[in-house]
């Protein structure tokens, strides 16, 4: 366990406008003692299942062998069963002679007849060892000597080749002991003792529910404000993974007396209740205050001393867990991993997880909340001196940082950072971790999806990592990607991109993308002009609201010359990405800005072409002759390509 252990660094802080709420934040080590000594020892009910249907449960009883294996005495070779005393002066210089008995003993075949003193039987492998034989020569070391006798020219010794009844296992014999898991080597044994169902720890039936009125299925339609549930079907799923067996119950909405209704019935009907969202201390958050009427003891931990996932909420009510999982996706998926994992494998009679870990170095700063255990989730890349770990974070709101890392690191609740360069374990989300044969580090634009199609198809691995184009062609100098996507405008030179290029990089030609103004389609106030115009007519109506883009952004500098000195309503307003724009556009929280022509059509908006961005990629050189960058050039060169670019509303160079 971590140094952090026992240091309760944190302090306890009592939140005194809001009393019913449990405030007291924990540390992660000291939130999971309590909820253990709350739930443990505790004992999940056997059931019987068939052996084919027990793969991957823990048994829940010895099982004791009542056959012998094997059930007789067996030979282990085709050959001749003999009395071996028979042998005992035989040699390559005398030879001794047998009668063949008149039985060939096969497999299944029970023997009828005795081996009487200078006499053999024939004898498959597997075949039962007849009366008075004592051992078996290999046909290979006999001699026939016409159809009805053989000659044998050495000695053997008793029991020679013979398999002897219960060797393998013997009756009486506890051949697995309860808590062992079953894999494929279990359920041969259980087999070769005849054995075909046997009794396993029932899996722990656990309820999901994601709570929160913005909650629609996967499959449904999605109305406006309204976001998909991640958390119930992978929390579902990460229930499966470790032990147990899922009942998902769908989302339900803030509704206090709903939700209580919901939860009662969940856990009447299984072992334990995992609820996500709505443990903020948000107004609509009343899961927890529920659970205070549900049963002793109640709350043992909400507010543990994790980043993501401080919102946590531990419970037990009458005997059973009760969870509530921090809203973000990945928030959840950090806590469930990190607190619950542990306890619902103890619950299913699971080994703990044995998760695979690498050595890696970090090569930017992480700064990292002092008090708190953070995780951090990283892409490993293969560097010049072993693995580098690239911090993959969008923010615990971000589903594809946690779909697209290989897994995590851990900063101690005691450390406020970890500096640049420092080696960090790396806990992989998969024990094989396959380093990408290209990493791409910089702007991304859907148009390289095109590119690296093929390579995909071609069975290589490539690991593209969005961080602007200013990250990336950092990424490139410090040698931790082969390629780095970027649009710069230099207004300098009015050119773009190869002025920020440094040593050690090349610039390959990408594609051009056509940027624009943007807006609803049949907006009177856009409809037909130019871009210059469209902007003073967005100018002259003050009820005319904009959407900007982030500063350095390529595009950011084309709007900003287009407004001059004027700061309209939402100028402020400045993501960070072409569909940010779109969507705010689409969704009239805005009404007009600018992106590149594929995004405005793929989202059916209006669009007035103003100038062309060169989408290019910076090329680290010294790295230039892998075969996955040569594949990416080729790729790039391809016609296949170049018309799917085309195809997707880009220019290719
Ligand atoms: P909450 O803890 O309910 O305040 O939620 C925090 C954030 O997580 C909000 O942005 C929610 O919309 C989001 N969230 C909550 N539950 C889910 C879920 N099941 N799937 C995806 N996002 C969720
Ligand atoms: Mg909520």
């Amino acid at each position: 366990m971590s140094s952090d252990m026992t240091s309760v660094s944190v302090p306890k802080i009592r939140d005194s406008r809001d009393q019913d709420q449990f405030l007291t934040i924990l540390t992660r080590e000291e939130a999971l003692v309590r909820f253990e000594a709350a739930l443990f020892p505790r004992a999940m009910p056997a059931e019987a299942r068939l052996l084919a249907a027990a793969l991957g449960y823990p048994l829940a009883r010895d099982i004791v062998a009542d056959v012998d294996v094997p059930p007789f005495d067996r030979s282990n070779v085709d050959g001749f069963a003999v009395r071996s005393a028979d042998l005992a002066s035989a040699s390559e210089a005398s030879p001794v002679r047998f009668v063949l008995n008149d039985e060939v003993i096969g497999c299944g075949t029970a023997p009828s007849r005795p081996v009487l003193s200078g006499t053999a039987t024939s004898i498959s492998t597997g075949g039962p060892l007849p009366r008075g034989a004592d051992a078996i020569v290999m046909v290979e070391h006999t001699h026939p000597v016409g159809i009805s006798a053989i000659d044998i020219r050495r000695a053997a010794s008793p029991g020679q080749f013979v398999s002897y009844a219960g060797s393998d296992i013997a009756r009486g014999e506890a051949v697995l002991r309860a808590g062992t898991v079953i894999g494929s080597r279990e359920i041969g044994m259980c087999a070769a003792c005849g054995i075909a169902q046997v009794s396993v720890v029932r899996r722990p039936r656990v309820a999901v529910i994601s709570t929160g009125d913005e909650l629609v299925q996967p499959g449904e339609m999605l109305r406006p404000a309204a976001i998909y549930d991640t958390n119930g079907a992978i929390v579902s799923a990460a229930i499966h993974e470790n032990g147990g067996e899922a009942v998902f119950l769908g989302a339900i909405a803030d509704d206090e007396q709903q939700l209580e209704a919901a939860m009662r019935k969940a856990l009447a009907t299984s072992d334990m209740l995992v609820l996500s969202g709505g443990t903020s201390k948000g107004a609509g958050d009343v899961s927890h205050r529920i659970i205070a009427r549900l049963g002793k003891p109640g709350i043992i931990a909400h507010g543990v001393a994790l980043k993501p996932g401080k919102p946590l909420c531990l419970a037990v009510c009458d005997g059973k867990p009760v969870v509530i999982l921090p809203g973000f996706p990945t928030s959840a998926m950090f806590t469930f991993h990190d607190m619950i994992v542990p306890v619902l494998r103890r619950m299913a009679g699971l080994p703990p997880r044995s998760d695979a870990k690498v050595t890696a170095k970090v090569p930017v700063r992480i700064a990292s909340e002092l008090g708190r255990t953070e995780f951090v989730m990283v892409s490993l890349v293969d560097g010049t001196e072993g693995l580098i770990a690239y911090p993959s974070g969008k923010g615990s709101g971000a589903i594809t940082s946690f779909a697209q890392a290989d897994g995590f690191l851990k900063i101690d609740a005691l450390a406020d950072q970890m500096a640049a360069g420092s080696e960090a374990e790396v806990t992989l989300f998969t024990p094989h971790v396959r380093v990408p044969d290209l990493v791409i580090v910089g702007s991304h634009c859907t148009g390289l999806d095109l590119v690296t199609a093929p390579l995909a198809r071609a069975g290589l691995v490539v690991r593209s990592i969005a961080v602007g184009s200013l990250g990336g062609l950092a990424a490139a100098k410090r040698g931790e990607c082969d390629i780095a996507p970027i649009h710069l405008f230099d207004e300098k030179s009015e050119t773009y991109n190869t002025p920020f290029l440094s040593d050690g990089l090349e610039l390959v030609p990408g594609w051009r993308r056509m940027q624009g103004i943007v807006f609803r389609a049949g907006d009177a106030r856009f409809e037909g002009l130019s871009a210059q115009a469209a902007v003073r007519a967005a100018l002259a109506d003050p009820g005319c609201t904009m959407v900007n883009r982030n500063q350095g952004a390529g595009t950011r500098i084309l709007i900003d010359r287009l407004l001059g000195e004027a700061r309209p309503d939402g100028y402020w307003n400045q993501p960070k990405s072409h569909n940010a724009v779109a969507a705010a556009i689409a969704q009239a929280r805005a009404d007009w800005g600018m992106t590149i022509a594929p995004v405005a059509h793929a989202s059916g908006l209006g669009f007035i072409a103003l100038a062309e961005e060169h989408y290019d990629l910076a090329l680290v050189t010294a790295r230039k002759q892998r075969p996955a960058v040569q594949a990416f050039l080729d790729a790039l060169a391809s016609e296949e390509t170049r018309a799917a670019l085309k195809q997707a509303g880009f220019r290719p160079a």
